[in-house]
């Protein structure tokens, strides 16, 4: 009798769980290789701002499109998650404010505005004062903003460990502290996957999902794992305070910030090209708070609770590869860059259905590996 296909996943980061969870609760035989513990890269570490909208830039449609869909798959995904685990991921729909605080940041919103319209995006445009009722904690300096309603927010760490315990409730099984080392392919054919103890661990299915540390794995032929570099990002949290300095995910010209339900401010972030090093630094910290100040003064006396770095997964396109690889068997989950947690249901639920079906879902056809 034919058994069920072993999978194995390398990563235990938004790009691998959701995937590993999806197919486990397909019924598939699924183990995942975490090098730390699960969310220790980018995926806790993130704000959590699921905005396809705010984020567009003017090259990346398909991009915007993939995040609009799988932003729509958020309550499905929730109510999943729902079914065996009950961390509330704090699903925040009060939409987003992005702000002006001088004329030429006006002139850019405006510009991005009718950039939003003509991709009949849901987007309305504010006077400061308009954009003060909203959020009164907006600096008297916000002179033009553009509100985004349809794009909301989670809380990473939450959604990881949710997912974390669906996996294992789906009977997924997990190693934490188990790095890979290399994916053994034997004359063309995928053998599975070498842990840096040298264990050899068989599976008929493997996917890559390290992050940033893709290109580290070793045994494979060159060209089959796409150039992924690490884009460093630095946050900063704050408390929230009572009443909360502010409702709704505020979008500065130099800064974010996003408030989450259990009490944080998180203001993030930087974007750096400093290889993989950890460390925060003076003038990432000040950017971002000076930022975050110009457009919400009350910051100003808010108690730090935390800060820290993380690092983004970034291709050379700027946007995710997800899908089978040229050697059969060997499946991507890479280079989430900025919108890996929006991206998670549609990577988790589209690379499940690719593995399991063999066949990927359209939405994936603009970042199935080339
Ligand atoms: C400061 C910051 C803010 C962000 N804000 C947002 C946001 O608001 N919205 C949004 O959508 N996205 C945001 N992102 C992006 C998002 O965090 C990432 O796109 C996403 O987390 C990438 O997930 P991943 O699973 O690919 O990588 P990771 O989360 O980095 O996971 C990779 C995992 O692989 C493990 N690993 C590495 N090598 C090995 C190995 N050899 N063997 C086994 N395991 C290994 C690592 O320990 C890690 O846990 C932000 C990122 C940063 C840094």
């Amino acid at each position: 009798m034919p058994t069920d296909p072993t999978i194995a996943v390398i990563g235990g980061g938004v790009a691998g769980l959701g995937p590993a969870w999806q197919l486990a609760r397909r019924g598939l035989s699924v183990t995942l290789f975490e090098r730390d513990h699960v969310g220790a890269g980018a995926s806790r570490r993130a704000a959590g701002m699921l905005a396809p909208t705010a984020e567009v830039t003017f090259e990346e449609v398909e991009l915007l499109r993939l995040g609009q869909q799988s932003l729509q798959m958020y309550p499905r995904w929730i109510d999943e998650l729902g079914e065996t685990t009950d961390v509330d991921i704090d699903y925040r729909r009060e939409g987003t404010l992005i702000v002006a605080v001088d004329r030429d940041d006006a002139e850019a919103l405006e510009h991005l505005y009718r950039y939003h319209r003509r991709l009949d995006l849901p987007v309305q445009r504010l006077l400061g004062e308009e954009a003060r009722k909203l959020e009164p904690g907006l600096s008297p300096r916000v002179n033009y903003a553009l509100f985004t309603p349809g794009d909301h927010q989670i809380d990473p760490i939450r959604m990881v460990q949710a997912m974390a315990e669906a996996f294992l409730s789906a009977g997924g099984t997990l190693h934490e502290n188990s790095a890979a080392s290399e994916v053994i392919v034997t004359d063309g054919a995928l053998e599975g996957l070498r842990l840096e103890d040298g264990r050899l661990i068989e599976a008929d299915h493997v996917v890559v999902a390290a992050g940033a540390w893709s290109g580290q794995l070793e045994g494979l032929p060159a060209g089959v794992l796409p150039h992924v570099r690490p884009v460093r990002g630095q946050m900063l949290v704050v408390e929230l305070g009572e009443p909360p300095i502010v409702e709704h995910v505020i979008r500065a010209p130099d800064a974010y910030l996003a408030p989450k339900s259990d009490g944080r401010l998180l203001i993030g972030s930087t974007m750096e090209e400093r290889g993989f090093d950890p460390r925060l630094t003076a003038g990432g910290l000040y950017d971002i708070l000076d930022g975050a100040w110009e457009a919400v003064p009350g910051i100003y006396d808010a108690h730090v609770l935390d800060m820290w770095t993380g690092f983004r997964p970034v291709s050379l396109a700027n946007q995710p590869i997800i899908g089978p690889t040229s050697i059969d068997g060997l499946f991507l989950s890479v280079g989430h860059g900025r919108n890996g947690i929006v991206l998670t249901p549609a990577t988790a639920y589209g690379l499940a259905e690719t593995i399991a079906t063999g066949r990927a879902p359209d939405y994936l056809e603009p970042f199935l590996p080339r």
